[in-house]
């Protein structure tokens, strides 16, 4: 049985819900502004820190999801520079 809980949205801060998946190395989070996201512990501690900018593009680019999609949040290293990459993937698709 999943383990849901309540966080704000590591994208939008309003209240979201969501499990952790992969052994809690990620989360996969219901946010009714932005929809279905799995996001890797990484990739939600840098998005807390990073600029406003970040967030908001993040937050904007989830919400325009398709119903059946989620958005993939990760980090992505080039040495000596980290950047978020999201992309979207079918639920279906997902093993969540
Ligand atoms: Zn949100």
């Amino acid at each position: 049985m999943l383990d849901t809980r309540e966080q704000i949205c590591a994208l939008c801060n309003s209240k979201a819900k969501f499990y952790f998946v992969d052994h809690g190395d990620k989360k996969y989070f219901d946010c009714t502004n932005c929809k279905r996201y799995l996001i890797c512990i990484d990739a939600e501690h840098y998005i807390s820190e990073a600029t406003e900018e970040i967030r908001i593009n993040t937050a904007r680019y989830a919400q325009e999801s398709a119903d059946d999609e989620a958005t993939v949040i990760s980090i992505e290293s080039v040495t000596p520079y980290k950047h978020v990459a999201a992309k979207y993937a079918k639920r279906a698709e997902l093993n969540v």
